[in-house]
């Protein structure tokens, strides 16, 4: 369940996607939540897509499952210090795109 879990990389759209690209304006600005294992899967899949959503009008919304504190080649790096800088990296690049939130499950990064 664990690994299916982290193996896990979906786009989620809601509130009438639809509305994107069609002609009229949608009553309300649709929202998009983008679900990734790690942090940085997000930039590596559909940053640009995101983006584009972002710049239609979309509000767009990251979720992060896992904590991102293992992975480094560093024998110096902690997990703790790692986590933190894969989170201040994950809201940095997400503002870049105009990602409304970015959210952290912290759920512990297996390997
Ligand atoms: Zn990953």
């Amino acid at each position: 369940m664990k690994q299916a879990l982290q193996a896990f990389v979906a786009v989620i759209l809601f509130s009438a996607p639809c509305s994107l690209y069609s002609q009229g304006a949608p009553a309300e600005k649709p929202r998009v939540l983008w679900i990734a294992a790690h942090p940085d899967d997000l930039d590596y899949t559909a940053a640009g897509t995101m983006a584009t959503f972002a710049r239609q009008g979309a509000q767009v919304y990251y979720l992060v499952l896992t904590d991102g504190g293992k992975g480094s080649e560093d024998r110096t790096m902690t997990p703790e210090r790692l986590r933190d800088i894969r989170r201040e990296e994950q809201r940095a690049a997400a503002k870049v795109l105009g990602v409304q939130d970015v959210f952290f499950l912290d759920t512990q990064t297996a390997r």
